[in-house]
């Protein structure tokens, strides 16, 4: 009791020591207090808020999978626009011609190798790459030539010819363990993005690539590959991690041979949309804070984590606005971008449409590292322009979103041609640490997002959103970066 009477009067005798030198503010002083009070208030109101979640619910659960060109891509474009529309945003729906590749039947087992007993195969697990050709209609049976590196791929050119090549490099997940999940992707998904085109150089039949992932539950998990402009496509999967050891194992001992069936079809380019929903400015209406994610999502899972929770968040900010009363300086926009996964062609739309006048995209947010826990923010800025964002870090304190990660290279796939042309560029920097156990697998579904994590990723979009969109002079632009 005593103890808590003289904190009283010590608390009295700081506060009448600090009142008379606060007073009268200046302008500034009554802004940035302003500022701070703002930003708490969307931070309280983000962490109340189940509508991210709700929006994350209504695409998975009721669309599903949304591959560019599909029905499903069709109708969360729908979506996502009627749903801007009822907030009394203006939309614009934004036209993109997307590739639109189908999957087929996808099937692979063992028909010879050392030690087999008679009639007996060994049924694989995989799956076809986006962009992978088909098989011959009956499939393919042929030698497996394991390779384990680009440099042995070279190397054992001469004995890639007319053979099934799968190439097995492991996916380090102690560096996603320690943070650095998106080197660990890069590197891990190296086979993915560019073996099969090597491959097809030498002559193969079929490309197999060992799963990129973290988690081994024997899933596979696709993705793009890039083929060469004029180039051999060939067929190409992505095989568990599991059946790659398998097969690797088997082929130390002698020859493997396998059944490959893959039946996808390429058709004509489709018709899709960007969708652009604009919270205008009420001092700078055209000046824009981009806050965005991708719609379309890989076709095995529903695209949770993938990128439903970008769009989800980005959705909710823009709600959050309306809910709030808060109608900041320049305009905060969403842009749900099409065709991230296969083409990025909504980010080289929504580029060319704003490219003549590059000046008004004041900033840039794209959230697409899925759902994991807020730990700060990853910032594509100038070193100056991060120390003045100091404010926004006090005011994520409680949440504990306070890293200032700044990025030495533009952020966010869709939003990075804008931050080559200058427009500072940022990502709610998250937990990835089990990202790529689910990303782009069967698995990337709803079970995956723990609503508290996305209260908070809500938190930072908005708070950074807000910030940027309201400061009276913009952040400084980086520097444009030719091809
Ligand atoms: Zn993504």
């Amino acid at each position: 009791m005593l103890r808590s009477f003289c904190r009283f009067l010590a608390a009295a005798a700081v506060l009448s020591l600090i009142s008379p030198l606060a007073w009268p503010l200046s302008e500034a002083e009554i802004a940035s207090h302003a500022e701070a009070a703002a930003l708490a208030r969307i931070r309280e109101a983000a962490m109340a808020d189940d509508y991210a979640y709700e929006r994350l619910a209504a695409l998975t659960d009721t669309i599903g999978p949304r591959l560019s060109g599909s029905p499903q891509a069709a109708a969360a474009v729908d979506q996502v626009a009627a749903e801007m529309r009822a907030l009394g945003a203006v939309v614009q729906l934004q036209p993109v011609k997307v590739p639109h590749w189908v999957r087929g039947a996808e099937t692979a087992e063992l028909t010879a190798y050392p030690g087999r007993p008679a009639g007996v195969t060994q049924k694989l697990v995989l799956t076809a790459l986006g962009g992978s050709t088909a098989t011959p209609k009956g499939g393919l049976e042929r030698e497996v030539v394991v390779i384990r590196s680009f440099a042995e791929l070279d190397a054992r050119a001469a004995e890639l010819r007319d053979r099934i090549v799968l190439i097995s490099i492991p996916f380090d997940q102690q560096l996603a363990d320690n943070g650095h999940a998106g080197i660990a992707y890069g590197q891990g998904g190296e086979p993915r993005f560019r073996g099969p085109a090597a491959a097809a150089k030498h002559g193969a039949a079929a490309v197999l690539v060992r799963s990129v992932g973290g988690a081994n539950f024997r899933l596979p998990h696709t993705g793009a590959t890039v083929w060469s402009e004029g180039g051999t496509r060939l067929p190409a999967a992505a095989l568990t991690v599991e059946d790659a050891l398998l097969i690797e194992r088997l082929s130390a001992k002698g020859p493997v041979r396998m059944k490959l069936l893959l039946t996808p079809q390429t058709l004509p380019d489709a018709d899709s949309h960007n969708v652009i929903a604009d919270w205008p400015g009420r001092e700078k209406p055209d000046e824009v804070v981009v806050v965005s994610g991708h719609l379309d999502s890989w076709d095995l899972g529903t695209g949770a984590i993938d990128d439903g929770a970008g769009i989800a968040t980005a959705m909710a900010t823009i709600r959050l606005m309306k809910e709030l009363g808060l109608q900041p300086r320049r305009t905060i926009r969403l842009v749900a971008f099409m065709n991230e996964e296969n083409g990025t062609r909504g980010a080289k739309a929504y580029f060319e449409a704003v490219q003549k006048q590059i000046g008004t995209q004041s900033a840039a947010i794209e959230s697409d590292a899925g759902a994991g826990r807020p730990l700060g923010i990853d910032a594509y800025v100038t070193a100056a322009a991060l120390k003045r964002m100091q404010p926004l870090f006090d005011a994520l304190k409680p949440i504990g979103a306070t890293v200032p990660q700044r990025s030495e290279r533009p952020t966010g796939v869709d939003i990075s041609p804008l931050q080559r042309a200058g427009v500072p560029g940022f990502e709610p920097l998250l937990d990835t640490r089990h990202y790529f156990d689910y990303h782009h697998t069967a698995a990337d579904t709803l079970d995956k997002v723990e609503p508290d994590h996305l209260r908070r990723q809500l938190a930072v979009m908005a708070m950074l959103a807000y910030w940027l969109a309201e400061q009276e002079q913009p952040l400084e632009r980086q520097p444009v970066i030719k091809e």
